[in-house]
């Protein structure tokens, strides 16, 4: 059991940390959890620590940490919400009060609207640090999973891997991702994770002996060439992400030459390009299989340079090279650039805000509007980037200041469209201002026409009722009800507009 009273690793993340507000927060969430118990029978305030330790070791500030020791004080003590803001001002308030909100957002319908669920998830986090605690949260739940009821833990993985997983994705927080789509795969798709475990496992006896050869003549030859400070790690694929693989490539694992790869991590950029050159001065590469994205980033940001070596012992192994600084984006995507530690200790500011242009490219992707041109391993243009974007990243080219970045960041692109639910867990995608006769009509034509009240959050409301994001509309209809001249007044989209003009035409026509 882990030990409930460590504190210390939430302090040696980032020098300079706040470390009389963690330690408040954390006296405060342990007094208050105290007698709570989670379902594996350890106490409760376990939770929370676990949940706060992984945002220390991504070097996210003392705000955030001291949220996600809150970040269930609110919703499972009997703490109210006023104590929690006045014990600990706004800014923490915010940040739990989103988490917790998140949290009541159910996936209920299998493969429905994720997507939709996906961008109402980001429209109400606001603050991507939101997001950030609500991910480390659902990593700590997944990792105690198994001791959940059985009937819950379904929901709850689905959840992990089409929602959560997705978002951290989009983050750049590709080893959050691969962690928390391992720990959804088997409860998920129990039979193909088997399959997968066994072919993985198979496969990686097969290559290690030869990755291992491989590494020993790589290092013996750094050493030769006098590239300091490299460190050589075995990569192996995740195993989700196998299984997607082998699901395109006719589950035929002898196709994948990724299962297990060598990771190479120098200092600087021409280091990079001399490991290659070293790399194919020892190995035959396999043709069309090198790929420079330092040169060409993905248009996720990601940077590397890949080839796929003959290691002469008939294995094929695949090869990668960054920077440590490559490795930590990749690794950690948008959160190595917010973190306190960075903005503090690196005192590389220009830095950071040549790096921000690529957080921004990441922005797009949750917003309507996707920047062109930015196919697979093509660099992503500033011109193809939407104006807010450009705006953004201006805003930052002088200095880069982590807080005001994610002020900035409040995701207001959201603030045009809205997201309701159907009682069925169905997410409405609608433009702000909208009123439930907009609702009906964009769940169905037949529905509008027949509108004859409505019910927002379980409460009777009037038809021009504006929806607000996370509303459940229930829309109640009659046979006998049908379009006035007055739903003309209150419907904003052009769909519901024309189905009632042309509605009111027919009932004119019969009068
Ligand atoms: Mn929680």
């Amino acid at each position: 059991m882990p030990n409930v009273n460590d504190i210390t690793s939430l302090m040696n993340s980032p020098s300079g940390i706040d470390k009389a507000l963690v330690a408040k927060a954390f006296n405060f969430a342990k007094l208050h959890h105290s007698g709570q118990k989670r379902f594996s029978g350890d106490p409760y305030f376990i939770h929370p620590v676990e949940t706060a330790k992984n945002l220390a070791r991504l070097g996210m500030d003392a705000t955030t940490i001291a949220a996600g020791l809150l970040h269930d004080v609110v919703e499972d003590t009997g703490v109210s919400p006023e104590e929690t803001e006045k014990e600990f001002g706004k800014e923490i308030f915010f940040l739990i009060e989103g988490v917790t909100k998140l949290g009541n957002l159910k996936y209920r319908g299998l493969e429905r609207h994720t997507e939709s669920l996906q961008k109402l998830f980001v429209a109400m986090s606001q603050d991507l640090r939101v997001l950030i605690i609500k991910l480390n949260d659902r990593l700590h739940n997944m990792q105690t999973l198994e001791f959940v009821p059985e009937e819950k833990r379904l929901r709850i993985a689905m959840e992990t891997l089409e929602i959560y997983a997705p978002l951290a994705d989009r983050l750049g927080m590709s080893k959050l991702k691969g962690e928390l789509e391992d720990l959804a795969f088997p409860y998920v798709y129990p039979q193909q994770f088997e399959k997968v475990k066994v072919a993985a496992e198979e496969r990686n006896l097969e290559t290690s002996a030869s990755l291992e050869k491989i590494e020993k003549q790589l290092k013996e030859e750094f050493a030769k060439e006098k590239i300091q400070n490299v460190k050589i790690d075995l990569r192996v694929k995740h195993l989700y992400s196998l299984y997607k693989k082998l699901e395109r490539k006719d589950w035929d694992i002898e196709k994948i030459y990724d299962t297990s790869a060598l990771r190479i991590v120098v200092t600087n950029i021409s280091d990079c390009y001399r490991a290659l050159g070293i790399v194919h001065s020892l190995w035959r590469p396999l043709p069309g299989r090198i790929k420079d994205y330092i040169a060409f980033p993905k248009p996720n940001g990601y940077k590397s340079l890949h080839t796929t070596i003959f290691a002469g012992d008939g294995t094929i192994v695949e090869i990668q090279i960054r920077t440590r600084e490559m490795h930590r984006d990749a690794e950690f995507g948008i959160t190595s650039h917010l973190s306190y530690k960075e903005a503090r200790n690196s005192g590389k500011v220009g830095q950071l805000s040549k790096n921000f242009l690529w957080i921004a490219s990441l922005l797009p992707i949750f917003a309507t509007a996707k920047p062109k041109g930015t196919g697979d391993g093509m660099p992503v243009q500033a011109d193809d980037m939407p104006l807010w974007v450009k705006q953004l990243a201006e805003i930052h080219t002088e200095t880069f200041n982590p807080k005001e970045f994610l002020d900035n960041l409040k995701t207001d692109f959201f603030e045009h469209r809205v997201f309701a639910f159907t009682p069925q867990g169905d997410v409405i995608d609608l433009p702000i201002h909208c009123s439930p006769i907009d609702f009906a009509y964009s769940i169905h034509s037949d529905i509008g026409d027949h509108v004859a009240g409505v019910k927002v959050n379980g409460k009777l409301v009037s038809l021009d009722t504006p929806i607000k994001n996370g509303d459940i509309v229930e829309i109640m209809t009659k046979k006998s009800s049908h379009p006035t001249a007055k739903w003309l007044e209150m419907a904003k989209t052009t769909v519901a507009k024309r189905h009632i003009r042309g509605a009111l035409e027919k009932l004119n026509n019969i009068n």
